[in-house]
């Protein structure tokens, strides 16, 4: 059985991960719009794998015997001024999503929850994963600078990125 403290940093998890997923929804929708349908991919395969990460919370909350209460989400930015500025805007957001299971892992530790400690492994690597994307795009689009034909390749590259069921889902 889950202690209260833990299963409601768990359900606040949920809810930044319901965040992230309409934060790249957003951008996804706002590049597809501005004419950039592989940059706009890339960001709806993020947002796929945002809610798939609300979905990991939501099942490991249950098999604990806890309950899921879902909060609204907060409104999310709507026009950004260029796709390094998507980019940009992803990493801090990722650097924030870290220290969020950081400070969630710190609880686990405090609370001397094994399984959660556990859980919490599969994200922290994650984490590495998501700061390290967003960090080579945003160094391969620095690189191009305003170079339109860079811009248009790095498009098509991103583009043929696909959704990949996360490990614990895809063992559930
Ligand atoms: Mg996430």
């Amino acid at each position: 059985m889950l202690n209260k403290r833990i299963e409601d940093a768990l359900n606040e998890q949920i809810n930044a991960e319901f965040w992230s997923a309409y934060f790249y929804l957003s951008m996804s929708s706002y590049l597809a719009h501005t004419g950039y349908p592989g940059f706009a991919k890339w960001f709806n395969v993020q947002f796929q794998e945002e809610q798939a990460h609300a979905q990991i919370y939501v099942n490991y909350v249950l098999s604990r015997g806890g309950r899921v209460i879902l909060k609204p989400i907060a409104e999310v930015r709507t026009e950004w001024d260029s796709v390094l500025n998507c980019f940009e805007e992803t990493l801090a957001h990722e650097n924030k999503v870290t220290s969020l299971i950081n400070n969630l892992y710190s609880i686990a530790l405090e609370e001397k929850d094994f399984a959660t400690q556990s859980m919490l492994k599969w994200f922290i690597d994650e984490q590495v994963e998501e700061e390290k994307n967003a960090q080579e795009v945003i160094d391969n689009l620095k690189m191009i600078k305003d170079n339109g034909y860079g811009l248009y390749m790095i498009d098509k590259e991103l583009g043929t990125r696909t959704f990949v069921t996360p490990a614990p889902l895809a063992n559930a």
